[in-house]
């Protein structure tokens, strides 16, 4: 028995199920019911709350937050594997664990929690390396906003987690993950967790990250913001009027001086010396300057690499 259920400890389940933790598919399995316990408390209280969870695995982190409260659980896990030790939680909660079996990054999950009842409903997971900032971003860019989710909770390597809460005062890891995270929410890093806690352990420390989005974030078309901080940070040692030289936005090739002069910002600083405010200015600025007649052309322009 465990110290939160009476459900059989999770080494036990992982070796009943035949789940050796698959490199391709990002599994590191945590199977400390304290710490998982811990981390669904960060993204507490519970009460009343829907949590999606991204790669419930053998069920660790989902247990604790059906143990802490969660008013229900829609869980999606692409490791079909999985599947028999999340139905044997299911059991022990009726009617509280959803699991769908898919790629977290095909699936709509504003539409799944509206399926189960709508929120508050927020998420939390221990995110596969492999696809976190993906859906990070995703989440970050979702339309409309404020989004379905009032709260993200979320383990990240720690050098990712970095990056995520970084400002230009962390220079080396302000990026564009920093500016989208910044344009939208207000993060921090709650706690770290050592390689020793995950079965198989990985070669770095992981730290679990708290996100909050903003009820009304700077108004700016995000598409341009991810488009302008990918030419931006993609050459981050220039000067931003040698790394904006060339930028087009809807089929026009914008002016990086007037661009920068509109925007408040000299010419000669640094992508990694500029603000989030300074970004939306320049994505404001952008989006002034570029024709209208052909605003569905930003589709293709803001379809851009999450990383960065
Ligand atoms: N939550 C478990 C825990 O904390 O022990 C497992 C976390 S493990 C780091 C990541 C989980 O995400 C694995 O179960 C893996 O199969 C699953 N996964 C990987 N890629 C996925 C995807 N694209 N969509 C949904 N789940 C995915």
């Amino acid at each position: 028995m465990s110290a939160i259920d009476d459900l059989p400890p999770l080494r036990d389940v992982v070796e009943a199920h035949g789940l050796l933790a698959k490199k391709s598919l990002g599994q590191n399995f945590l199977y400390d019911l304290n710490l998982t316990s811990r981390i669904a408390r960060a993204a507490g209280p519970l009460d009343g709350v829907t949590i999606v969870e991204i790669g419930p695995g053998p069920g660790g982190l989902t247990r604790a937050l059906l143990a802490e409260g969660a008013r229900q659980v829609i869980a999606v896990e692409r490791d079909e594997r999985c599947l028999p030790a999340l139905a044997d939680i299911a059991a022990r909660y009726p009617g509280r664990l959803h699991v769908v079996s898919g790629d977290a990054l095909e699936v709509d999950l504003g539409a799944l929690v509206a399926a189960h009842g709508g929120g508050p409903a927020r998420i939390c997971a221990n995110l596969p390396y492999n696809v976190g900032t993906a859906l990070l971003v995703r989440w970050l860019e979702s339309d409309p906003w404020p989004p379905w989710f009032d709260r993200l909770t979320l383990m990240f390597q720690r050098e990712v987690a970095e990056r995520i809460v970084a400002t230009p005062a962390q220079r080396v890891d302000y990026g564009r993950l920093g500016v989208l995270t910044g344009w939208r929410s207000r993060a921090r890093i709650l706690f770290d967790v050592p390689p020793s806690a995950f079965t198989p352990p990985p070669k770095v420390t992981s730290s679990v990250v708290e996100l909050i989005p903003r009820a009304e974030p700077l108004p700016c078309d995000g598409r341009v913001l991810s488009a302008l901080t990918q030419a931006a940070f993609g050459q981050r040692r220039k000067m931003l009027r040698q790394s904006l030289k060339g930028f087009a936005l809807r089929g026009r090739t914008l002016d990086a001086g007037a661009l920068l002069e509109a925007a408040g910002i000299e010419p000669t600083k640094r992508a990694e010396e500029v603000d989030v405010e300074g970004f939306v200015r320049l994505a404001q600025m952008a989006a002034d300057q570029a024709p209208r007649d052909q605003a569905q052309g930003d589709q293709a322009q803001g379809a851009v690499s999450p990383l960065g």
